[in-house]
């Protein structure tokens, strides 16, 4: 997810909440939600490509996805009936509050071993007072039972004055987490005084303290045993370009292996020279797609750049995800947005989008599958948002949201949304799930 893009997230999270009495809570189906699992402690790399704000943190296990709606609550859908339900099994429940064992309000989700963990920051209700714990990692299990905060990710609750929404990542018992724009590792429940590290970034002259204030968004990553992390950086003409730094865990050693190509060298696309479109690491290689251009790889050793597919020959602009197999492009297209959050994020969005297109991840073209379907079925559908891709399904939502007149006579969203599926191979596209 873009720099930009998570700093939306985080200002439409704070719309969401406050515009959560407008939605009615879809409640989904009756489904087994298996206890366990023998899952691994990998990093999810296709899980962390969605392009929307309201399925944006997922976590895969045996039996299915886990996923939060609204930054609130958290739901499963099962990977063989494709039903979701909220992960609440309390007799009587009404999922409306933090009694409920669904609400985790969550940031970043992922399932380890036989666990779930996200991370959180919340003030929790002790002798009458309200403490703040700032961003913390929670783990519970499968069910979403025996939920409890396990690390701190704040060294001073409130004290990270740099980083716009740290996104940690997990990846084989080890989180990685920013802090005031400097890169820390520590281990899965560990003691942030004791157990933290810093990877990347240099103790301030003036106060001892490690502060970067040239890196407020990273974005987290890994491949096998690499670590890698993309940071927005200042070039020496003033403007940023996003820089790939790959950290070996055994050697303790931060390299740079990659930065934004230049036009001269891959074209013009929307956000040139800044950073790019989307991105996915793979054996040693990374992925990118251009919006406005074409998708290239960059093999990370030998620095050697090539384009693998023409994309602009079927779609000029687009978003995309990637999975280890496919990219998958949607024909959406950028506009500018109004008001507030142009002005904020000074940024594109993107409308549209009803065909996509399957690439396999050497560049070769597989399918065309068309979303028409989905704006038959949907009075006033004007977007559709690409959440992921795993194994031969491509999963989206359609957005037929509006902004309306609530009775108050503030301006809330009237929410419209549901989850659909693409089938690779069949090029099937069907509804899932009612989100709202
Ligand atoms: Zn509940």
């Amino acid at each position: 997810m873009s720099t930009k893009k998570r700093f939306l997230a985080l200002l439409l999270s704070i719309l969401l909440v406050l515009s959560l009495t407008s939605c009615e809570m879809a409640r989904g189906e009756t489904v087994d939600i298996p206890a366990s699992q023998t899952g691994d402690t990998d990093f999810q790399k296709n899980m962390h490509q969605s392009t929307t704000y309201e399925i944006d943190a997922i976590a895969e296990t045996d039996a299915g996805y886990y996923f939060e709606l609204d930054g609130s609550y958290l739901y499963f859908m099962d990977k063989e009936t494709k039903k979701v339900t909220i992960v609440c099994n309390k007799p009587e429940c009404q999922h409306e509050d933090s009694t409920c064992n669904a609400r985790i309000a969550g940031e970043v989700i992922w399932s380890a071993g036989d666990k779930l963990y996200y991370t959180c920051r919340n003030s929790v209700l002790e002798n009458g007072q309200y403490v703040d714990y700032g961003l913390r990692v929670y783990r519970m299990d499968m069910d979403g039972t025996n939920r409890e905060a396990i690390q701190k990710l704040q060294f001073v609750v409130r004290g990270d004055t740099v980083s716009w929404t740290p996104h940690p990542i997990q990846h084989r018992g080890i989180v990685y987490f920013p802090y005031s724009g400097v890169l820390y590792r520590m281990p899965l429940g560990g003691d942030i005084e004791k157990d933290a590290e810093a990877i990347w970034g240099e103790a301030s002259e003036d106060t001892g303290m490690y502060i970067n204030t040239s890196a407020p968004a990273y974005s987290l990553w890994a491949d096998g045993d690499t670590v890698y992390f993309m940071v927005g950086l200042e070039t020496k003409d003033g403007t940023r370009k996003d820089v790939l730094f790959a950290y070996d865990p055994e050697a303790k050693k931060v390299e740079q292996v990659w930065e934004t190509p230049d036009k001269e060298e891959v074209g013009e696309w929307i956000t040139t020279g800044v950073e790019v479109s989307q991105w996915y690491i793979l054996n040693g290689s990374i992925y990118f797609y251009l919006s406005g251009g074409d998708f290239w790889k960059t093999d990370l050793t030998t620095g050697k750049t090539e384009k693998l597919a023409d994309t602009h020959e079927k779609t000029k602009y687009g978003s995309a995800v990637f999975s280890d197999d496919y990219l998958c492009l949607m024909n959406d297209t950028p506009e500018e947005m109004d008001g507030m959050q142009y002005s904020i994020v000074g940024g594109m969005d993107y409308i549209g989008g009803d065909t996509l297109y399957i690439y396999k991840l050497d560049g070769s073209f597989v399918k065309e599958i068309s979303l028409q379907p989905v704006y038959d079925s949907i009075d006033g559908l004007e977007h559709c948002m690409l959440v992921m891709c795993d194994g031969n399904e491509v999963y989206f939502v359609a957005d037929a949201s509006k902004w309306g007149q609530r009775v108050d006579g503030v301006a809330g969203k009237i929410w419209d949304q549901t989850l659909w599926c693409a089938n690779i191979e069949t090029g099937e596209v069907s509804q899932i799930f009612r989100m709202a």
